[in-house]
């Protein structure tokens, strides 16, 4: 009787404390300053595009990307909790141009109401495949391996992050102006690389045809046989006109990309002695380590292994 007195005397004496105890854990609590006002809560699709929405938001942004680095953005698979971030986010970045299928129902699903912006506004885009009855037809997503796109999508995402937090709007304008510089300074590099590959070995073979805008905008011609989606297999048709393309017209390399599977591009190689030049990034960046983290990183990285594989 005594004992169990005690013990409900104790636990009262310690659930009259625990008031003050809640007032102590909240006076300790880190508040935010006023120096240091929250960030802006932003979503972007894939890794490439949060990348660029990084640059832009700078400290003023947290930036969560839905498809991981090395992930395939054409097929991915939401989880709850990404239905979880778009909910709580102020601004959602997408690419459009019909990259993002599995976008649509993830928005509807997750009750989001935050301004979705298409990023790829104003780009003209590579209309796919005349010529060819048995692919897609529709936009190629692919905008922004041309880095003229990469500055249309900066200045969308400056105006969207300005008009979503307008207190922090002079932020968004310095942190594109200062990014925009450097992407120029990229452009020029890229031209600098290329200027002594002859016109006739500046043709690549790559597993999905994720370079139509960079052969577009640099003058190489990039043949795929897996079409501009992931999503659809090579047909064995397709892989056969490959392989007497690549011997007839004695195309020099053929390379793995960091989102598809290499096997395909192997065998390509093996039947047709052509060179594998490498991994190059079409979809995706590679993670912290990788040679690829952000996009200034991936175009560098691309063009190297390009270059390397068609100098000689
Ligand atoms: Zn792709």
């Amino acid at each position: 009787m005594l004992q169990t007195s005690r013990t409900k005397l104790t636990r009262r004496a310690a659930l009259a404390s625990l008031p003050a105890l809640v007032a102590v854990a909240l006076l300790a609590a880190p508040r935010p300053s006023r120096a240091q006002p929250q960030r802006l809560p932003v979503v972007a699709t894939f890794s490439i595009l949060a990348d660029l929405v990084r640059n832009v938001g700078g400290d003023a942004v947290e930036v969560t990307s839905l498809v991981p680095p090395g992930g395939d953005a054409h097929v991915y698979s939401p989880t709850p909790a990404d239905a979880r971030k778009l909910s709580e986010a102020k601004v959602v970045f997408v690419n459009g141009l019909l990259l993002e299928g599995w976008m649509e129902r993830l928005i509807a699903s997750s009750g989001a109401r935050a301004p979705v912006i298409v990023t790829t506004k104003g780009i003209t885009p590579i209309e796919l495949r005349e010529g060819r009855k048995d692919a897609p037809l529709g936009p190629d997503p692919h905008a922004w391996q041309d880095i003229g796109n990469a500055r249309v999508y900066v200045a969308n995402i400056r105006d969207a992050l300005a008009a979503a937090d307008p207190a922090r709007a002079a932020t968004y304008q310095s942190n594109a102006a200062n990014y925009l510089a450097r992407l120029n300074a990229l452009e020029g590099e890229v031209k600098a690389a290329i200027a002594g590959l002859p016109a006739d070995r500046r043709r690549i073979i790559t597993s999905h045809d994720a370079f139509g805008y960079f052969g577009k905008a640099y003058g190489f011609s990039f043949i795929a046989p897996q079409g501009v989606s992931t999503e659809a297999e090579a047909s064995a048709k397709d892989v056969a006109r490959i392989i007497r393309q690549i011997k007839t017209e004695r195309i020099p390399a053929v390379f793995l990309e960091n989102v598809t599977d290499p096997r395909l591009i192997k065998r390509i190689a093996a039947e047709t002695g052509a060179r594998i030049g490498g991994a190059i990034y079409s979809d995706a960046l590679s993670d912290d380590k990788g040679p690829a983290s952000t996009y200034i990183e991936m175009i560098r990285h691309n063009i190297t292994q390009l270059t390397a594989a068609l100098a000689n």
